[in-house]
């Protein structure tokens, strides 16, 4: 099934809808296809293109609410899948500083590791072991991570869509 990126009024993505929804928007008018798919769906009475990118054509007041839940699938896709202490392919999330030192588990704490790391760090930090984190883990930010979580992306989106593609 393909699905389509809904962007506001304004340019700004909202969301991502499966293909028969982003059809209904189109047809009845509530948004315009800005970039076609291939796939083309069929009714009885006619063939429509289906959209993988369509605008609202009145801007939509979005609440606010876009916390990244902190979870094993949003913090391996943060952390590209890698263990943040040797590169290698991740298999666990960590605590940085160790919960049971006080370790919160929050974004600012929490990393995607290899079974390897995890087992050798134990309850020391990384400070203790020598061990440098590759990147400083933080909450992931912008319109990309709001609208897809862990979702891998449509290429065809990214030119809406604030990543590198
Ligand atoms: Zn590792």
């Amino acid at each position: 099934m393909t699905r389509a990126l809904v962007l506001n009024a304004t340019f700004e993505p909202l969301c991502i809808v499966s293909d028969r929804r982003a059809v209904v928007l189109v047809l009845g008018e509530t948004a315009e296809m800005l970039h076609a798919s291939d796939a083309v769906m069929h009714s009885p009475r006619f063939a429509v293109a289906v959209p993988s990118v369509v605008r609202l054509r009145r801007f939509v007041r979005v609440p606010y609410r876009w916390n990244t839940p902190l979870n094993r699938r949003s913090v391996f896709a943060r952390d590209d899948h890698r263990c943040q202490y040797c590169g290698g392919p991740a298999e666990s999330i960590d605590h940085v500083v160790p919960r049971s030192r006080g370790g919160e588990h929050v974004w600012e704490n929490v990393v995607a590791a290899c079974a390897r790391c995890n087992h050798t760090k134990g309850n020391r930090t990384p400070a203790e072991l020598g061990w440098r984190l590759r990147v400083v883990p933080a909450a992931p930010k912008g319109a990309a991570w709001r609208v897809l979580g862990h979702r891998a992306p449509d290429p065809r989106w990214a030119e809406w869509l604030d990543f590198a593609a």
